[in-house]
């Protein structure tokens, strides 16, 4: 065997693997082989200037490299079983808030020392949602912001560095079972190793769809959800910010019972696109140096849409959604609420004259030649709902971006121990369809890290 073990994939759940294999069984021998870049070479060429959009590079330097997904993300550690995946189904509560607990500390001892810890646990803003039929989920957040959360992983990375062999550029084509063991097939040849650790992220999906055929692994599809990104002044939501920075918000609409929640809030921050499989969709980060902050708040309002059978492909009704705002958009489509809800599409002009300067350059559009009604209806309605606790979200100037879509991946049949059918073989992180948060697939590498520390 080449390695004790192989690490596919360098995101959040590849890196705390590897860091808790060499914090707890230093002896063995770890290789990652990631398809992106190390993290100083991950440079998306967009500049604004030559480059205004996405050219489709063969690797995203936004989604692929050291980091992962979430490398230039807001760098927020939600530290809750309410949300951010279903670790604890498979390992218990109390054990995936420790790991949470854990991967917290590891970040402040790597460059995250004296950023915040929010709480929305028995706030006022809990009360006041309450009377206005919105209800708040309980969270400890880490913000981290998009500097720091950089700093941390060039540390962890200098860390790791000494005793795991990084392979970059380096995509694993596929994974074949051998006597005691697994091999990976990459461009550079055949790679073996005793355990495997698959950590591909939502980038991955798609290659571990065929993983799975592969190896005769069960999957059970999934969700997808569909929304749009709000960005509105910063003293909109600057009272429930300031003291909770991020709050995550469920509604249940009238109309459908639907329910539709806020999704990464990032006050002072920027609307980013984001690209996967190349399709382009809307995000947002922000950052926690002043210098970089901006006068705008901005956030998700997110419908979840659960298939029955025999539809199974939520990825791609999703992806089908996105795409046409990319083919009447060429990309991200903004439109303002006032517009929307007058049944008018948004242009230039109205764009230009509005109270607030979008962070995003977006073509300005009708949401609802895109966005079907049913989702439409319940995010408007939601706006007004969330009018009540902070006055000014129904502005006729608050821009919404379209479409952003949370990709799931199909659900991977793993034990409790977060193991395949397969003897050694674990998957872990988003592409196990049980994480899709950085707290929860840091937790996850570490649970297997030590499963395997344990079991050697
Ligand atoms: C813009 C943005 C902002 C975000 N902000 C937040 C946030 O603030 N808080 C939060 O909790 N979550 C956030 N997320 C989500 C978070 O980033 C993910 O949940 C998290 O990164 C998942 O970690 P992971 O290790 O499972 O996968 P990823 O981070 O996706 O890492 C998977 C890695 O595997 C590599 N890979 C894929 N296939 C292969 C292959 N075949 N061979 C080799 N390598 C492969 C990929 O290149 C990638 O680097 C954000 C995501 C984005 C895109």
């Amino acid at each position: 065997m080449n390695y004790d073990v192989i690490i596919i994939g360098a995101g959040p759940g590849g890196i705390f693997s590897a860091f808790e294999l060499q914090r707890t069984a230093p002896e063995l021998k770890v290789a990652i082989f990631e398809t992106g870049n190390s993290l100083e070479k991950r440079v998306c060429p967009i500049d604004g200037k030559k480059i205004t959009s996405c050219i489709g590079c063969k690797s995203c330097a936004i989604m692929n490299g050291f980091g992962g997904a979430g490398a230039f993300s807001d760098g927020k550690y939600n530290i809750t079983n309410q949300f951010g995946g279903t670790l604890h189904e498979y390992i218990g509560k109390k054990e995936a808030l420790e790991l949470m607990e854990y991967v917290d500390r590891i970040n402040l001892e790597h460059g995250g020392g004296g950023t915040k810890l929010y709480s929305t646990a028995n706030s006022e803003f809990k009360k006041l949602c309450m009377q206005n039929g919105l209800h708040l989920l309980d969270a400890s957040v880490r913000h981290l912001g998009t500097d720091i959360n950089y700093k941390v992983l060039e540390n962890l990375y200098s860390k790791l560095n000494d005793s795991v062999d990084f392979h970059f550029n380096t995509p694993v084509h596929s994974i074949k079972l051998i006597d005691g063991g697994y091999a990976v097939e990459t461009d550079k040849g055949e790679f073996t190793a005793e355990k495997c650790i698959i950590s591909a992220g939502r980038s991955g999906s798609k290659w571990m769809e065929t993983v799975c055929r592969d190896l005769d692994i069960p999957t059970r599809s999934n969700r997808v959800d569909i929304g749009v990104r709000v960005e509105l002044p910063y003293e909109v939501f600057s009272h429930i910010t300031d003291k909770l920075y991020e709050s995550k918000i469920v509604y249940r609409t009238e109309k459908f019972q639907d329910l539709v929640r806020t999704f990464c809030m990032n006050p002072k921050g920027a609307v980013v696109n984001e690209n996967t499989n190349g399709i382009v969709t809307v995000n947002g980060h922000s950052y926690e140096d002043p210098a970089l902050q901006t006068d705008n708040t901005n956030f998700a309002l997110l419908v979840s849409k659960h298939f029955s059978e025999p539809f199974k492909d939520s990825n791609g009704y999703g992806e089908s959604i996105a795409r046409l705002s990319n083919m009447l958009g060429g990309g991200v489509m903004v439109q303002r609420f006032g517009d929307l809800v007058r049944g008018q599409r948004s242009n230039a002009k109205r764009i230009e004259e509005a109270f607030i300067t979008p962070t995003l350059t977006a073509t300005p559009g009708d949401l609802s030649l895109v966005m079907p009604k049913r989702i439409l209806d319940g995010i408007i309605e939601m706006i007004y709902a969330l009018d009540k606790v902070a006055p000014g979200t129904a502005n006729d100037d608050t821009l919404l971006y379209g479409v952003e879509v949370k990709f799931y991946n199909m659900e991977v049949e793993i034990s409790e121990r977060l193991e395949t059918r397969h003897k050694g073989l674990y998957v872990i992180g988003d592409c196990s369809g049980v994480t899709h948060s950085l707290s929860h697939a840091s937790a996850s590498g570490v649970f297997v890290a030590r499963d395997i520390a344990s079991r050697k």
